[in-house]
């Protein structure tokens, strides 16, 4: 069923606390962590709980979780006192998403460029 967790899914284990991660934030819907492999100074990844494979699947089964992670995007950005930022999500493995477990990037503290590679 749409919106439950995966067995074969890595961020539906840190949401479950089956793998460690380093979590800045967390709301009853929301997870919000550091990313492994850092891409700025600043690179937070936030989490629905509930599993969707993408955002565009998250915005259409669950409207209202898609608010709750882009307003968690700007919660992160004040609590690391980032003036600009920016909010990525890769949708297809082309685009280079890895995790198909919708996710919000939160990239900041360095200049960034546009259009981005
Ligand atoms: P994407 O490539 O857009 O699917 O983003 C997935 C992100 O998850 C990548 O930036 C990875 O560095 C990050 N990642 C993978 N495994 C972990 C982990 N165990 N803890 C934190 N971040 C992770
Ligand atoms: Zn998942």
């Amino acid at each position: 069923m749409a919106g439950e967790a995966q067995d074969d899914c890595l961020f539906c284990k840190i949401v479950a606390g089956q793998i460690p991660a380093t979590i800045v934030r967390q709301t009853a819907t929301t997870v919000a962590f550091r990313d492994i492999n850092p891409k700025a100074p600043v690179h937070v990844l936030v989490i629905p709980k509930a599993h969707y494979p993408d955002a565009a699947s998250l915005a259409e089964g669950a409207p209202e979780l898609a608010a709750d992670v882009l307003r968690e995007t700007q919660a992160v950005a004040e609590e690391e006192k980032l003036e600009s930022y920016r909010t990525v999500f890769n949708t297809g493995a082309g685009a280079g998403q890895t995790v198909f477990h919708a996710h919000a990037h939160v990239l900041g503290g360095r200049g960034l460029q546009w259009p981005p590679g």
